[in-house]
């Protein structure tokens, strides 16, 4: 598999992987992120194997109401159907906000 690369810095020479759960497990050593790779990712909407994987922000689950995005995972977008979000993406080349704010839900 040669088409990996990295979601953040998008290098593809710094990669090790391992198996893990069905998952492939990647680590880029040049800017330290650690992500899971679904070996056939799928969009969720038109069920297309073409989906680009890119960097997604998340909150980390706060004590207090105090929020931070505190690691970067990755979400799988499709050019069909998240064409806005995935131009988005790419023009600013950092990572996409959180899709839920977890203190929004609550009282
Ligand atoms: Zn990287
Ligand atoms: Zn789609």
């Amino acid at each position: 598999m040669t088409d990996i690369s990295c979601p953040t810095c998008r290098t593809d020479e710094h990669l090790t992987g391992e198996p893990n759960e069905g998952l492939i497990r990647l680590t880029c050593s040049a800017c330290g992120l650690t992500w899971d790779r679904d070996p056939s990712p799928r969009c969720r909407r038109c069920d297309s194997t073409d989906v680009v994987a890119v960097p997604q922000a998340a909150w980390d689950k706060a004590r207090g109401s105090q929020l931070s995005v505190s690691y970067i995972t990755v979400v799988h977008l499709c050019p069909h159907c998240d064409t806005d979000l995935l131009r988005r993406q790419r023009q600013t080349n950092s990572p996409l906000p959180p899709d839920v704010n977890p203190a929004a839900s609550e009282g």
